[in-house]
């Protein structure tokens, strides 16, 4: 999650684009009706996605930009503009979204910072601080799954999944990272649940919080970052979901949907 970070804000965008590049695009706050994905033509939005990587085992001749092309033409995002701005800058183009980040980033210096100052030893820190990374990637697939799939009509629907069904309702419209107002809480309270467990929980809850943010980011990158992004098969996998909700839950991984077979 973290080496996708870098690389996203790292890398920079190809020169090479295709105006077909641009049904996966968010330039824009609004969906057109006709575009939004309940209106898509039922043939073509029912068609099989291949679950294999986009990048992974396509023809050599083929640029990245046309093997995208080839899998999500039938795709319901906004077809405008697609922007010549690097990766960074459509991933912050929303202030929704640099909030979300740069909230998330002192989060976690300041978790990790008093973690550090507790737990005896970096190679205990960081063991721990991996194990709240990789225990992420299961509660990602268990809040996506079970959480943020709720019906609206459940007066559970206030744990986020109003916002997620919302999302996709209209896939491009921005912004894509969950509202702050539900998230600091909830990470004050796993953190404060995790520091009960004494410096190596609240190590873990560091690794958790990175592990969100991850998450954050490898949501709008999945979005944005049409044609160039660095990680096309987990762009994919998302956009899979966008298609069939019962499936991929996974943002930042496929493991959980292999484990469990979604
Ligand atoms: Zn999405
Ligand atoms: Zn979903």
């Amino acid at each position: 999650m973290l080496a996708l970070a870098f690389v996203v804000v790292s890398a920079p965008a190809p020169v090479d684009r295709s105006p077909a590049d641009a049904v996966l695009s968010v330039p824009s706050q609004d969906v057109p009706p006709d575009m939004s994905p309940r209106s898509a033509p039922s043939a073509t939005a029912a068609a099989p996605v291949p679950a294999t990587s986009a990048g992974a085992g396509a023809p050599a001749s083929g640029s990245r930009a046309a093997r995208l092309r080839e899998k999500f033409d039938f795709f319901p995002f906004h077809a405008s503009s697609r922007g010549t701005s690097p990766r960074l800058a459509r991933m912050l183009s929303h202030a929704e979204h640099r909030r979300c980040y740069a909230a998330l980033v002192l989060v976690e210096l300041g978790v990790l910072a008093v973690a550090a100052g507790r737990v005896s030893g970096p190679l205990v820190l960081a063991l721990a601080w991996l194990g709240g990374v990789a225990g992420w990637t299961l509660l990602e697939y268990l809040l996506h799954r079970f959480v943020f799939h709720i019906p609206r009509a459940s007066p559970l629907s206030v744990l986020g999944s109003r916002q997620h069904l919302d999302h996709h309702d209209a896939p491009s419209r921005l912004p894509i990272t969950k509202p702050l107002h539900l998230t600091l809480p909830a990470i004050a309270i796993g953190v404060g649940l995790a520091s009960t467990q004494g410096p190596l929980g609240l190590a873990a809850a560091a690794g958790l919080v990175a592990g969100y943010l991850g998450y954050e980011l490898a949501h709008v990158a999945a979005h944005v970052l049409v044609g160039d992004h660095p990680l096309p098969g987990l762009q994919a996998w998302h956009l899979r979901h966008h298609l069939d909700s019962g499936r991929a839950f996974g943002i930042t991984n496929r493991v959980w949907d292999r484990v469990f077979d979604t």
